[in-house]
């Protein structure tokens, strides 16, 4: 009787861990695998991060929806299929050294996280900051740092960056950013006018000069200053 009611236990425990399993294979083939993302590294993130423990507890049951979702103070957890479009627009590798400004929920830094070396991201909002920076700990997330500032002045101390995720809509390009984006580097941002259609702004640094080339209408929350 006893091995049975271990093993029983044991089906259950692995049943409640990855009740969302199905959910999130369905999310990455339907809405970010046939909309075209194709790096497998960004895929497999996808597939691997509990999307429903970034969102409040009244909205589990939506998180593998195709929507952003309401995280509190006003802001979203963006819609995955832009999660998955951005961090495949800035080809993220191994090695890499990534900044995010915009932390909100922390999902797109985990999602980031699974790929590169290390993760630094910044949230202006205090609350949102210092949840998310639990949840990520939590989690087990030992190649992110997380701080509370205006990511208007980046992190200098740990630039430069292979990459820059930018989540909230910028009125221009902060020149922050763009000092402390490494040579060769790219950075993905919204920019355009707030409450308003914004550009999926990729923005790539070659022999010290800038290439911008606008890739999607999008509409974020505002890039606010302190
Ligand atoms: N990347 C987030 C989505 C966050 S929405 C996620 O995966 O959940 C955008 C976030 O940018 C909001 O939390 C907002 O407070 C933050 N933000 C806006 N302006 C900012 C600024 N100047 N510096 C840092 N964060 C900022």
């Amino acid at each position: 009787m006893k091995p049975f009611f271990i093993l029983c236990c044991s089906s259950l425990f692995i049943f409640s861990q990855d009740e969302y399993a199905g959910l999130r294979h369905r999310m990455v083939e339907r809405q970010i695998k046939a909309r075209g993302v194709r790096d497998q590294k960004v895929l497999e993130a996808m597939m691997t991060v509990p999307r429903h423990l970034f969102v409040p507890k009244e909205h589990r049951s939506s998180a593998y929806q195709d929507r952003p979702l309401p995280i509190g103070h006003g802001q979203t957890i963006s819609q995955p299929y832009i999660v998955g479009f951005m961090t495949e627009a800035v080809a993220p590798d191994h090695g890499d050294k990534v900044l995010e400004i915009g932390t909100g929920s922390g999902y797109q830094a985990a999602v980031l996280a699974e790929i590169v070396k290390e993760v630094y991201t910044l949230e202006i909002i205090r609350e949102l900051g210092s949840t998310a920076k639990e949840r990520l700990n939590i989690l087990g997330y030992t190649n992110i740092n997380a701080k509370v500032s205006d990511g208007y002045h980046g992190w200098v101390e740990h630039g430069p960056f292979d990459a820059i995720v930018v989540t909230a809509a910028a009125k221009e390009i902060p020149q922050p950013l763009i000092d402390q984006l490494a040579e060769g580097g790219t950075m993905i941002i919204p920019v355009g006018p707030q409450f308003s259609v914004q550009n999926l702004v990729l923005v790539n640094k070659s022999n010290g000069a800038i290439k911008t080339k606008k890739l999607l209408a999008v509409r974020f929350v505002p890039f606010t200053r302190d």
